[in-house]
């Protein structure tokens, strides 16, 4: 998934990009408001989580501005004090979840697969499932029947978004920018390398990675699921 993190404390914002680039999410970080705001207006990402103290622009200026431009991204606020108000405030300017600093990482983490599961069609579990081939969202790992397969985190990832949706064209620019953030410089032939590894990967399978030329690549399982 593409996460927007907007958060201005340097170490906190530190350790939630290090924590979700490690599970293969691209994590696009902004410390001003006004900026991350004119972000929003623009990119299309899976989940925004937000801080409410910051410089530019308030946390909760930024979530009444998405929302009133009709965007429905899952927004996860932190808020740092435990006053009632900041939580209620929150909810009432259409996020979707809260957590109180100072957090566990992995609630986090745990919270953010809710909200992105629940937007991509309310699945109650973390596992995706296409043809023969389960994605567990919460422990990364990849199985094709009774066999585990190793992929690496990108790769994940890239099956993660075109397992979300089978049957789905996701264009090379879509999944550019899923799986690539603003500092990586990637190109569109990035992408064909990683289709090629994950091909090859998902040999054998009951699913298969198909490329419907100039408009993109989609998959597809072999009995209809
Ligand atoms: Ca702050």
């Amino acid at each position: 998934m593409r996460v927007l993190l907007i958060e201005d404390t340097h170490d906190v914002g530190e350790a939630i990009c290090r924590r979700f680039q490690q599970t293969g999410h691209t994590v696009d970080w902004e410390t001003d408001g006004a900026a991350a705001s004119d972000i929003l207006g623009f990119t299309e990402y899976d989940l925004v989580i937000l801080d409410v103290m910051l410089p530019g622009m308030d946390g909760f200026s930024i979530l009444k501005k998405l929302r009133q431009a009709k965007s429905g991204v899952p927004v996860l606020v932190l808020t740092a004090r435990s006053e009632i108000d900041d939580r209620v405030t929150a909810l009432d300017h259409g996020a979707d979840d809260y957590l109180v600093k100072p957090f566990d990482f992995r609630e986090l983490e745990a919270r953010a697969r809710v909200l992105v599961r629940r937007r991509s069609g309310g699945d109650a579990t973390n596992l995706i499932v296409c043809g023969d081939i389960s994605l567990d969202r919460a422990n990364r790992n990849v199985m094709v029947g009774k066999r585990e397969i190793q992929l690496k985190r990108r790769e994940i990832a890239l099956l993660e978004i075109l397992a979300s949706r089978p049957g789905k064209v996701f264009s090379k620019e879509e999944l550019l920018d899923q799986l690539f953030g603003f500092d990586d410089a990637a190109g569109a032939n990035a992408i064909e390398l990683y289709i090629g590894r994950l091909r090859k990967k998902l040999d054998g399978a009951r699913a298969r990675i198909v490329t419907l030329r100039g408009s993109g690549y989609q998959l597809i399982s072999d009995d209809g699921t």
